[in-house]
C-alpha cells in the first residue's frame, strides 16, 4: 500500500515499539513492526542496538545461447542456470561476493570473473550473447546466519540477514514470524538466530 516509502526510524517508547517514521516525517503507528529491510536493516535509526547486517554485492550476467543446456552447472567459483528450454536459451551466470558497501554497481572486474568462469565451465558460451547485467546486495551478518526473532522490545520482530539464502528461506521465515506474532511461540528453536546476539550491533 505504501510501496516505495522509505522508513528511516523505528519508534520505541517505554520499552515498546509503537511504529515507524518515514523519510518525509510521516509516522505510522503499528501494534507490531517487522524489520525486513535486507542489507539496509543496519541503517535504521531508533533500534536499541543497530542490526548487524552488511551488504555483500553479487553481480550477475544473463546470456542467450544457441546451444541449450538441461542442467544447472556449477563449481566453487560460479554457476550457470538455464532459465528456459527455448532456442536461443536464456542462461543466468554468477556471481561475485564483494564487500563494496552499498555501491550497487556492475563492474568490469566482476563481469570478467563471471564470464571467464562460465566459459571455463562451458566453452561454447564464448559465442553467447550478453543480454543483461545486474547486481544485488546480500544482507550478510558476522556469522552468516539470519537475524530472526524478537528484538528485545515488545512489538518489534526482525527478519533479515539471510545472506545468500533469502529466497530459499522465505517460506520458513514467513511461517516463524507469523507464528511469533499470532501465537507468541514458534515451532522450532530459533535462539541461534537471535537478532541481538552481536554485542555491538
Ligand atoms: C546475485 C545474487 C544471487 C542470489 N541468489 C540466491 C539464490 O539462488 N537463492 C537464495 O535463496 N538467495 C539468493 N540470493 C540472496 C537473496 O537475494 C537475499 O538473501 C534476499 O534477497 C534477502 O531478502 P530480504 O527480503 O531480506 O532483502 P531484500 O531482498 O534486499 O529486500 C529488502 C527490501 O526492503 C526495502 N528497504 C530497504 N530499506 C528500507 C527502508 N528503510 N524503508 C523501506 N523499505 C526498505 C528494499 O527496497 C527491499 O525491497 C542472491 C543474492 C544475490 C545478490
Amino acid at each position: 500500500m505504501f510501496s516505495g516509502t522509505h522508513v528511516c526510524q523505528i519508534l520505541i517508547e517505554h520499552g515498546r515499539c509503537t511504529g515507524v517514521r518515514t523519510e518525509n516525517g510521516t509516522i505510522f503507528a503499528a501494534q507490531h513492526v517487522i524489520v525486513a529491510a535486507g542489507a539496509f536493516s543496519s541503517l535504521l535509526e531508533g533500534m536499541v542496538r543497530p542490526l548487524a547486517t552488511r551488504p555483500i554485492r553479487g553481480q550477475m550476467v544473463a546470456l542467450e545461447s544457441a546451444q541449450p543446456i538441461r542442467h544447472v552447472i556449477r563449481c566453487q567459483r560460479g554457476y550457470i542456470v538455464p532459465r528456459d528450454s527455448a532456442v536461443p536459451q536464456r542462461l543466468v551466470t554468477g556471481s561475485t561476493l564483494e564487500d563494496a558497501g552499498f555501491a550497487k554497481q556492475v563492474t568490469a572486474g566482476g563481469i570478467e570473473k563471471i564470464l571467464s568462469t562460465a566459459q571455463e565451465l562451458l566453452p561454447k558460451l564464448a559465442n553467447a550473447e550478453v543480454v543483461e547485467l545486474w547486481c544485488g546486495l546480500r544482507p550478510d551478518t558476522p556469522d552468516h546466519l539470519p537475524l530472526l526473532g524478537p528484538a528485545g522490545v515488545d512489538g518489534l520482530t526482525i527478519a533479515t540477514g539471510h545472506y545468500r539464502n533469502g529466497i530459499l528461506l522465505t517460506p520458513i521465515t514467513a511461517k516463524l514470524v507469523r507464528e511469533w506474532i499470532a501465537d507468541k511461540q514458534v515451532s522450532m528453536d530459533w535462539e541461534i538466530f537471535n537478532p541481538v546476539r552481536f554485542p555491538s550491533g
